[in-house]
């Protein structure tokens, strides 16, 4: 609440859909509106576990948006697993179990500070509804058809978050540089400011989010994956990997929360602009 920069208090946009067709219909403003979920047994917080909730677009990031349009602490509210990036693109974000990672370019990681900020991000409160073993992985292609297996037998027009845990062969890494102001777009940053870490036998947690088809105005259809290793000092953005045996676990979401900001030049964004390509570009390891 005390962020001044770049930060609009009290005006940013929420918009909220919900895909349950069990989920309350009932569109209360208030801010503690409760949703009607089954009651599952009771839990002491009032967290959000079904919902993915997501800091602007892909599409803003791709463009250049590199604002921070919410804090690290405000994110943590909205939920304990995730990835995102940082004002500036920062580095690349790995939540987990609560905690916000931040793999920086020089291949460290460290904890994110509460007032670092967020131009991009999705998170949920990790719940898994079912897990498999996965084996004999052998690139990143092979462990995102396994993936959408599983997730098309669950309910192919939902998101998923999942968590994979294992020891892994090999795992290739990005981050980048922190941007400076004019910010380029995302893909023309990366063309210099890109560094790759390349680990071999090093146990840790992919953390991974599967966009349904109709995303890709908001985000981008498939997968998203960044990794952390167990000793916390390694991760990025994965660009490929390849592993003997992992336990993936699945959380299906049913709903998705994006947070929005009345900044100026996030509103001068054209969002409309088809940028899939740039997308795909800045997300794969196709140089
Ligand atoms: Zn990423």
């Amino acid at each position: 609440m005390l962020l001044k920069k770049s930060l609009t208090i009290g005006l940013s946009g929420l918009l909220v859909f919900s895909l349950g067709a069990c989920s309350s219909q009932n569109s209360s403003s208030s801010s503690s509106s409760t949703s009607a979920q089954p009651s599952a047994s009771v839990t002491s917080s009032a967290k959000k576990e079904k919902s993915i909730y997501q800091v602007a677009l892909l599409q803003s990031l791709t463009q250049g948006y590199y604002d921070g349009i919410i804090k690290v602490s405000e994110l943590k509210q909205h939920g304990d697993t995730g990835i995102g990036t940082f004002e500036g693109v920062n580095g690349e974000m790995i939540v987990l179990d609560g905690v916000v990672y931040q793999a920086l370019s020089d291949g460290s990681v460290k904890v994110a500070d509460d007032n670092e900020t967020v131009p991009f991000s999705n998170v949920t409160f990790f719940d898994s509804d079912t897990s498999e073993e996965l084996s004999d992985i052998a690139d990143i292609n092979s462990l995102k058809k396994k993936l959408t297996e599983k997730v098309e037998e669950k309910g192919k027009n939902l998101f998923s978050m999942v968590k994979m845990t294992g020891e892994f062969k090999k795992m290739l890494v990005r981050s980048e540089l922190k941007q400076e102001k004019p910010y380029k777009t995302l893909d023309k940053a990366l063309e210099t400011d890109q560094r790759e870490f390349t680990y071999e036998n090093i146990k840790g947690t992919v953390v991974a989010l599967y966009c349904p088809d109709y995303m890709n105005g908001l985000n981008t259809s498939g997968w998203h994956l960044h990794f952390i290793s167990d000793d916390k000092e390694k991760g990025g953005h994965i660009l490929d990997l390849s592993f003997e045996k992992a336990k993936a676990e699945y959380d299906m979401v049913q709903e998705f929360d994006m947070k929005l900001t009345d900044n100026e030049d996030f509103q001068k964004t054209s969002l409309a602009d088809d940028v899939s390509d740039a997308i795909k570009k800045v997300e794969t390891s196709d140089e």
